[in-house]
């Protein structure tokens, strides 16, 4: 019925049989008034309330609205909304009780409905919004193409501040800094030290990006090292980390930020699978409901398990400028800010008593800042008292929170998930290579401390280490960079070996090979120093280094080490040649963080022996069973039983395991194996300075044999 004629000529034409059919009633108007999470500038005294008007057949109408003197609050014009009429109207709402209210509704002159109500303030929201583009090194762009945006972002943000000096961007991690001095003017850089020493541009502590369970502990541990450095170099300080994207982190991610002089963390992950951030249906099917941590954004201090701390905010959005139309305008802003404070299940339940929220995100991934999101925010500020909006630096949030609940705050233990870390496995191979990367990294790192004891003293011997030591930043940042989350190209689940997957995993891998080319590099070199230093006999001798903290007895490939005799303290050590000319020889008793220099000579072949068309083998104390039938079934290469007994320590323990796919790593492998025994040739016939030049010798250092080809980038983050 859209008007009252039709309405009439349609009661007219219902059929009168007997005395028995009732007209219908007209439907009764319903009035309805709620509060909103915005306040009026300047003072906060006058809330936005919406008034909406059901069954009223009017294409518009008017909400006239008194307080309980009869005084004219004012007025509302309502028009229709699909639902029935609505509109909005200041009303003043200082007392936390509330007030009663009369509302009329005309159409026209004439009074159509009324209702008094009682409205009573909702809560006055602070909510701080961390303004940063969130990185993915590669993944939108080639890498150089996405920093280039990331810098472009702080060239707007300096050339900003003049003019609108609180609206304050937050680099999301320290690579946008560290990226912005190496490729801006010297008086660029400096313009960005001097903003941040201000307060005026927020920093995130971590490098980039992490996926935290693909890192060897030593990575791992230098995640904020980059960071570390550059606030060094400027006289900076850093308190909170921010990270996006990714949807959890491993146990000690809280011990590691907290060592790392960290505080807070504002991490906004990406939900698009962890068990924890499944819808409450699923959570529930997945017998994972019921606990507040299947719902978010979280407020707690995550502990790690040494006791350490840092307050966490974790949030399931990381675009929160987009998602709640600061690109739109005030309005659309007030609109989704305030559905979301007044609606979401966490703000109405008593385990959040807090009146502030933190959000991040300005731009999409590698994305520009649109000037009008300045514009907008500034406007929203200028019209609505609260919810308070604040571009503020992760820690201005956390400070608070610390200030006014810091002790009353949840405390959280255990990790909150490693899900992204499967898309690293879709590049098997890689992955191989780089957790081999990272020990013989972590080895190059320790060697490094003999360098005052083993560097020639002939003159630049500083200067040499110093050059090391900057090879081995670089060594560590591309580490950092391969273990950042992105992994392949968009269309990379799709199209594997397409032409812009393969590009993209063509960047990343190039990551690897540099890291990893340093760090073999080093240990070679700095094997070399330590034989030539220690003397020996006089003859060939062979360097074997334990960068692990512990002795250890392992098995060693030692390159050109075929028909070559290995002697330690009189005792030759048992070896077997492989057809590449190298040897595999067992290592005894090397110690923690130590060498030992063996005397080598030659000696008769020994090549492998071929034991026929077995398929059972007995290494040890481990005896493996390969089943080609069911292998053929399953994949090639499955080793269909394996067993073995170990001691323990004073006892005896026993594993079996079932269908192991032989992988260049696993997580047995990670669980055993904690250092290289990098072995090194050295001859005092050799020249020192080869190695000392950093060229990579041909022959000595200890490199990883994975090797396999595999669909690069299949998994996108
Ligand atoms: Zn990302």
């Amino acid at each position: 019925m859209t008007d009252r004629r039709r309405f009439v000529a349609w009661l007219g034409s219902l059929p009168l049989v007997g005395g028995h059919h009732r007209l219908p009633a007209a439907p009764p108007i319903v009035i309805d008034a709620t509060p909103t999470a915005l306040y009026q500038q300047p003072d906060g005294r006058n809330n936005l309330v919406r008034v909406a008007v059901s069954g009223l057949d009017a294409p518009a109408a008017r909400a006239r609205v008194t307080d309980r003197r009869g005084t004219l609050v004012g007025t509302a014009g309502l028009l229709a909304t699909g639902a029935g009429l609505a509109g909005e109207l200041w009303v003043p709402l200082s007392r936390a009780s509330g007030a009663e209210f009369q509302i009329d509704v005309e159409v026209g002159k004439q009074r159509v409905g009324s209702r008094r109500v009682r409205l009573t303030p909702p809560r006055r929201w602070t909510v701080y919004w961390i303004a940063s583009s969130h990185t993915d090194v590669r993944l939108t762009a080639l890498q150089e193409d996405s920093l280039e945006l990331h810098r472009r972002n702080l060239d707007a943000a300096l050339a900003r501040l003049p003019a609108h000096p609180d609206f304050r961007w937050t680099a999301e991690c320290a690579l946008h800094l560290i990226s912005y001095v190496e490729n801006r003017a010297p008086a660029a850089g400096e313009a960005l030290a001097r903003a941040i020493r201000d307060g005026k541009i927020g920093v995130s502590a971590l490098f980039a990006q992490p996926l935290t369970g693909i890192l060897d502990h030593e990575t791992f541990a230098r995640l904020v090292w980059p960071a570390g450095l550059f606030a060094r170099e400027h006289g900076l300080g850093y308190q909170a980390a921010q990270l996006a994207d990714v949807p959890g982190q491993s146990l000690t991610f809280p011990t590691l930020l907290a060592a790392s002089g960290v505080r807070y963390l504002a991490s906004a992950v990406n939900p698009e699978r962890a068990a924890p951030l499944l819808s409450p249906a699923d959570a529930v099917r997945a017998q994972l409901g019921g606990g507040e941590w299947t719902t978010y954004p979280q407020l707690y201090w995550w502990e790690g398990p040494d006791g350490s701390r840092v307050l966490h905010w974790r949030a399931d959005q990381y675009a929160d400028g987009l998602r709640f139309g600061f690109d739109v305008g005030p309005a659309e802003m007030g609109r989704r800010l305030s559905d979301w404070l007044l609606t979401h299940p966490v703000f109405l339940s008593p385990g959040y008593p807090y009146d502030v929220v933190l959000l991040s995100g300005a731009t999409g991934d590698n994305g520009l800042l649109d000037e009008r999101v300045v514009a907008n925010v500034e406007e929203f500020s200028r019209r609505f008292a609260y919810p308070r909006l604040v571009t503020a630096r992760p820690e201005e949030f956390f400070r608070e929170v610390e200030r006014r609940w810091g002790t009353k705050l949840p405390v959280r233990r255990g990790d909150t998930g490693c899900y992204r870390e499967d898309g690293a496995a879709s590049t098997a191979a890689e992955l191989g290579r780089y957790r081999a990367a990272q020990l013989v990294a972590r080895a190059a790192q320790l060697l490094a401390l003999w360098d005052e004891k083993t560097e020639p003293r002939d003159g630049g011997a500083a200067e040499r280490i110093e050059q090391r030591a900057s090879e081995r930043r670089k060594m560590w940042r591309d580490l950092l960079l391969f273990g950042e989350h992105t992994w392949g190209a968009p269309a990379g689940e799709a199209d594997p070996d397409g032409a812009e997957g393969a590009a993209q995993w063509h960047h990343k891998r190039r990551f690897l090979d540099g890291g990893a080319a340093a760090a073999d590099a080093q240990v070679a070199a700095a094997l070399l120093r330590i034989g030539l230093s220690t003397g020996g006999s006089g003859g060939p001798a062979r360097v074997v280094f334990n960068a692990s903290s512990w002795a250890r007895s392992d098995v060693v490939q030692v390159p050109h080490g075929a028909a070559r005799r290995l002697v330690q303290d009189g005792r030759e050590w048992p070896a077997v040649d492989l057809p590449d000319g190298s040897a595999l020889i067992v290592a005894r008793d090397v110690p923690a963080l130590g060498y030992l220099v063996l005397a080598e000579s030659e000696r008769a072949p020994n090549p492998p022996r071929d034991d026929g068309a077995t398929l059972e083998a007995q290494a040890g104390g481990f005896h493996v069973v390969l089943d080609p039938a069911r292998s053929a079934r399953s994949r090639p290469g499955t080793v269909w039983s394996a067993s073995g007994r170990r001691a323990g320590r004073g006892s005896t323990s026993s594993c079996t395991w079932r269908a192991a796919r032989i992988a260049p790593c696993g997580r047995a492998e990670r669980a055993t194996s904690c250092g290289p025994l990098p072995i090194s040739r050295c001859t005092r016939r050799r020249s020192y300075r080869r190695a000392a030049s950093g060229s990579p010798a041909s022959g000595p250092g200890w490199s990883p044999s994975a090797r396999s080809k595999v669909a690069p980038g299949s998994r996108r983050s």
